[in-house]
């Protein structure tokens, strides 16, 4: 089956084409709206590019250059030849609990629910409109980040507010990264060799946003993130948890909008807001030079973590196996090696060896004597966005 894999974003178009579960071929848009934007289609059988320069007004002209350079190249003849499109969605809302395919209904609720997630989910819906313009007879599926997390119990996802504000707004936790904490947890299962809904893990996903999440037998039952992706973990640049009362503070002693207030703790927070630094290579190259604050950073960054993952330890009835995704999650030695130091004593245990060796496979960095299996997975939302479409058209044949 060709199957198109879009995340539309408010300025790009990212994409990759599957056959089956073969990556034949990916690309970004980039830039829409503006006078110098890209599009970049590489064939992922010989690594051949190609690519055009010039003004891309919007998502519709990005996706007709997108067909072009599909025809041009010989990798697709058309959209029109594709047998679904799945389209990344970061907010479902109360009502689309499901991945599931598209229809007026799908498309009004998305529309609805975008005043949680306002940047993203536009432009999903941007981008879904366009595929269904360009392409009417192919079938699209929308993929919730919060889909996942349905299986949150009402005890988990509740905030202690008036209960009237989770009535009339629907303001609960709905927690994000789905896709990627249901890639990985089933991966592991693999792996593992065990039946994934037979099994328990903690999932961390450390990327520019990061999440950590509880599974149980194959269900996610608690998250990190919330109502927005800024609950939780310190980020890149997102503070993650914090004392409530500190807002209405610094609005009155900083004389900061409620806008102002936002920018500050989604943009200008997290490892930022530290030192002045968000990748994690560069933190630990200030740490190397004697940057105290990039030192503070990294352990403020790794002491919630570990905190997360034992809360989520308390949660669970057992935990078969801890994961770390995400480019953090992926690459970063050190930050496995000070979260799992500290977690030892709940018989996480980690292979020195083991994690320092580079790798992009899936792969086990425990000790023998660690109780929870401790695995590094490559998460790739993409497929699981692929697969899940697969799926849901195969149902309409
Ligand atoms: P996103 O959340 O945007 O998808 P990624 O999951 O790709 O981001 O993670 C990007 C982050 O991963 C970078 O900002 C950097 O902090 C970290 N990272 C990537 N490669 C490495 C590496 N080799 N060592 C340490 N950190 C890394």
């Amino acid at each position: 089956m060709k199957i198109l894999v879009l995340n539309s974003g408010s300025s790009s178009i990212k994409f990759k084409l599957f056959d089956d579960t073969h990556v034949k071929a990916s690309g970004l848009v980039e830039k829409i709206g503006e006078s110098q934007s890209k599009v970049v289609l590489n064939n992922a059988l010989n690594n051949e590019k190609f690519q055009r320069e010039c003004p891309v007004k919007n998502h519709e002209e990005g996706l007709q250059i997108v067909n072009e350079l599909f025809k041009e190249s010989g990798i697709l003849a058309d959209l029109n030849a594709l047998d679904g499109c799945g389209h990344r969605v970061v907010h479902g809302g109360k009502n689309l609990n499901a991945h599931c395919l598209v229809d007026d209904y799908v498309l009004e609720e998305i529309d609805r629910v975008s005043i949680f997630a306002p940047l993203h989910n536009r432009a999903h819906l941007a981008g879904i409109k366009t595929l269904i313009k360009a392409a009417p007879n192919v079938r699209n599926v929308a993929v919730f980040d919060t889909a996942f997390h349905r299986s949150m119990p009402d005890f988990a996802y509740m905030y202690a507010l008036p209960y009237e504000l989770y009535e009339k707004h629907s303001i609960r936790k709905y927690g994000f990264h789905g896709t990627s904490h249901a890639f990985v947890s089933s991966k592991a299962a693999n792996l593992l060799q065990k039946d994934k809904n037979d099994f328990n893990a903690i999932s961390a996903h450390l990327g520019n946003g990061a999440s950590v999440c509880a599974i149980e037998k194959g269900h996610s039952v608690d998250t990190s993130m919330g109502f927005t992706p800024l609950e939780g973990l310190i980020m890149g640049t997102r503070c993650g948890d914090l004392d409530p009362a500190i807002l209405p503070f610094i609005s009155h002693f900083e004389g900061l909008s409620i806008e102002q207030i936002d920018t500050l703790l989604n943009k200008k927070s997290g490892v930022y807001g530290i030192c002045a630094y968000n990748d994690f290579r560069d933190i630990q190259d200030q740490m190397q030079k004697g940057n105290d604050k990039a030192r503070l950073a990294l352990d403020m960054f790794c002491y919630r973590l570990v905190k997360y993952i034992g809360a989520y330890f308390a949660v669970l009835p057992k935990t078969d196996v801890l994961i770390f995704t995400g480019g953090i999650g992926e690459n970063d030695t050190l930050v496995r090696q000070k979260v799992c130091e500290r977690l030892s004593h709940l018989g996480i245990v980690l292979d020195h060896e083991l994690n320092k060796e580079k790798s992009s496979a899936a792969r086990m960095i425990n000790s023998n004597s660690s109780k929870v299996k401790i695995l590094v997975v490559p998460t790739d939302e993409e497929l699981e966005i692929a697969r899940i479409t697969q799926e849901l058209v195969s149902k309409t044949l």
